[in-house]
């Protein structure tokens, strides 16, 4: 990249600036030492461990749903993996947690168009029991417009909440147009109302009902909760136009497990200092059930897991970094919450997650705190080669590092193109066809990067040149 003085660019417009006002003294000049543009460069022409993690955990284990023995193998998977890359101090941190567990599941309009439609329970969904539950169907548009709904005109029937979510580059939409499954069935349940559909929190337009989780809050009774699919939905509504009463049979099938083991796998790459606080690099290993989690999260762990590797390549990082999988982050960030009870008094030099597919990275944040404003800067011209924009300096999110940034450790966003994430989101979609090589690459390289100047130098290997 050619850097030019604003001035030589503007030289009409920076002199009447200059002249009103007294120029704050600039940022001193970052200067992304050569062996970061090396690491990076190589990893965005030539990764393959990224693809290769993904690869294996979605062919040889498959679907990961918290909790179950399907997690359980892909602990045993995962450890496998990460002694025989090299890492160390590989180990699992298991914790119990409840489980809940998919059934049968159908939704049949019985009246006036006899028609099945296309329905996924939610996570933590009341089961219906073989018999299903039949009653008559009542829309509304959004949350607000059932919340405002007297009770009457619900009670005893099934609720069907409509939205309208579009795509988004960073994701946003999921945030608001979430809210049918996040806070419908428990609004639904205090309404009295039989069971809730909802139209999937998804963007694409083929028959997946896209799942996810929720949970009934307030003391609320949980009832049956499910998801139509986007075409299924807008049928549903289609046929309410026609002003006949509808009648679904739903038949929501699940069942409970209260305790179940699931766990964290952790690896590290051992840093020169081991007083030195680490840098988490983090995504999680448990997926839904109905799809080998590829982009959700499988993806993820190849990332984070391939920068780190690439760094343990070169040589030894002063700052340990430890690359954690998380368990059961789709059920309720369960993983997250036990490695902060586990760890979060100690201290963490910073924190990142890839959990969001695996296209380009097009934004980096940061929440370093002000002190350290200059590593922040020099995260963001570590990546600035491969397009990526620096924006906030006082920011930085993630699902399972959620807790440990809310405790105050510092960490790092990395903001995925997520236009397309939506489709496929907890959808039996989930499939290693969607991961694009090329971007994952993207992804790795800027990893790479970032944990090379978050790790704080490399002492090379002997024939590695800096
Ligand atoms: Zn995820």
């Amino acid at each position: 990249m050619i850097k030019l003085p604003l001035a030589l660019l503007a030289p009409a417009l920076a002199a009447p600036l200059l002249a009103q006002a007294p120029a704050a003294a600039p940022p001193p000049p970052i200067v992304v030492a050569p062996w970061i543009h090396a690491l990076r460069d190589d990893a965005l022409a030539n990764d393959r461990y990224a693809f290769d993690i993904t690869e294996g955990l979605t062919t040889e284990v498959g679907q990961r749903m918290a909790g179950t023995a399907a997690e359980a193998r892909a602990r045993a998977w995962s450890v496998a993996k990460l002694k025989a890359m090299g890492f160390g101090n590989v180990r699992v941190e298991t914790f119990d947690m409840p489980v809940w567990v998919r059934g049968p599941e159908s939704a049949d309009i019985l009246a006036p168009f006899a028609q099945k439609l296309v329905v996924a329970a939610l996570g933590n969904s009341a089961s219906t029991g073989p018999a299903g539950v039949t009653g008559q169907i009542v829309a509304f548009d959004s949350v607000d417009a059932l919340r405002a709904a007297p009770d009457a005109a619900v009670r005893g029937k099934i609720v069907f909440i409509d939205h309208r979510m579009m795509p988004t580059m960073d994701g946003s939409s999921y945030g608001q147009f979430g809210a049918p499954r996040r806070a419908g069935p428990t609004l639904a349940s205090q309404k009295g109302e039989l069971a809730t559909v909802v139209r999937s929190i998804g963007t694409d337009y083929h028959r997946n009902p896209h799942t996810g989780v929720m949970g009934f809050t307030d003391g609320a009774r949980p009832i049956p909760a499910g998801a139509l699919t986007l075409p299924d939905s807008e049928q549903l509504v289609r046929i309410l136009k026609r002003g006949k009463p509808v009648t679904m049979r739903l038949r929501l099938e699940s069942t409970t497990i209260a305790s179940a083991q699931s766990g964290n796998v952790i690896a590290e790459v051992p840093g020169r200092d081991s007083n030195l606080p680490p840098v988490l690099a983090a995504c999680h290993l448990d997926s839904w059930d109905q799809a080998t989690g590829a982009l959700d999260d499988a993806a993820g762990c190849g990332i984070v897991t391939a920068a780190a590797k690439r760094i343990m390549d070169a040589g030894r990082p002063l700052r340990t970094i430890r690359v954690v999988w998380f368990g059961a982050e789709e059920v309720g960030l369960f993983g997250g919450l036990d490695y902060l009870a586990k760890h979060g008094k100690e201290p963490h030099h910073a924190a990142a997650e890839s959990d969001f597919g695996a296209d380009r990275i097009w934004k980096v944040d940061s929440k370093l705190g002000e002190a350290r404003r200059d590593e922040a800067r020099m995260i963001g011209a570590a990546l600035a080669p491969l397009g990526i924009v620096t924006g906030a300096f006082d920011e930085a999110g993630g699902s399972d590092i959620g807790p440990l940034l809310d405790s105050g450790v510092p960490g790092v966003g990395l903001g995925q193109d997520g236009t397309r994430y939506f489709d496929v989101h907890h959808t039996p979609d989930d499939t290693l066809v969607k991961v694009d090589s090329a971007q994952m690459r993207q992804n790795v390289a800027a990893l790479t990067a970032m944990l090379g100047v978050l790790s704080g130098g490399i002492a090379p290997k002997s024939r590695v040149r800096r």
